[in-house]
């Protein structure tokens, strides 16, 4: 099966999850992630009808994001340094891995420098796992409001990755805390800081997140095939 097929194949289940949750399928986001994939993979993607690619490393993306020559929009789903955030500025127009107010500082100052609005999204450590980036839930909201003041970027939700090795309804947990955290900061009705979105849900889980509530779902191997393993 080529990327083509396996896109159909998600854009079929990703309308079942939603029929299941009495959800619309437009109000779900499929970002293609395509990290370790080339030029040529990922404009077979674009021209099967995916709309948002998703990388990890600014610097990867850098390339890709010159060699493409098709329209598509490029979202940052890995961690961001803030040595890298004039270029992330320049690339996406969505991050969703905010973590700190430092990093959104420099996001804001870069941005503010290009005449842009950033859209991001704070990234919220749900298992609670050492390895993972994020704040932990309970540190959401103050951060929201922090980030709150800064003109130049736009809080538009919240991001996840569920437990390692957590599949399918394992995940689930996951997904529901970061919808109770979205609930928490919507209510601080924080100005400025819309909580319109969740990034939840990857190639082994994405139903069960469509099922709690994702807006945006993050799916490279259930799109791309298995993945090269990094040099
Ligand atoms: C790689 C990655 C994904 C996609 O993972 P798959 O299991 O290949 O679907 C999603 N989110 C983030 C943050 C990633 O790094």
């Amino acid at each position: 099966m080529g990327v083509g097929d396996r896109f159909r194949a998600v854009e079929e289940r990703i309308a079942q999850a939603a029929d299941r949750a009495g959800r619309e399928a437009e109000d779900i986001t499929l970002v293609a992630v395509s990290k370790t994939r080339t030029v040529a993979e990922i404009e077979e993607a674009v021209q099967a009808g995916v709309r948002v690619l998703g990388e990890n490393r600014v610097q990867e993306a850098e390339g890709k994001y010159a060699g493409v020559r098709l329209p598509v929009q490029w979202h940052l789903v890995g961690h961001l340094q803030t040595n890298k955030a004039r270029k992330a500025v320049e690339i996406f127009s969505l991050v969703h891995s905010l973590d700190s107010l430092p990093l959104g500082q420099e996001l804001d100052r870069r941005a503010e420098k290009l005449g842009k609005t950033v859209d991001i999204l704070v990234q919220v450590n749900t298992s609670g796992e050492v390895s993972k980036s994020g704040v932990p839930p309970e540190e959401a909201v103050d951060l929201a409001g922090k980030l709150s003041d800064l003109r130049s970027i736009r809080v538009r939700g919240l991001m996840t990755i569920g437990a390692l090795g957590a599949e399918g309804d394992a995940a689930r947990p996951y997904f529901v805390q970061l919808r109770e955290v979205r609930d928490r900061v919507a209510s601080a009705r924080i100005p400025n800081v819309s909580m319109a979105h969740l990034s939840m849900g990857m190639s082994g889980d994405f139903e069960a997140a469509i099922e709690e509530g994702a807006t945006l779902i993050r799916v490279g191997t259930a799109i791309f095939g298995h993945r090269p393993q990094r040099p």
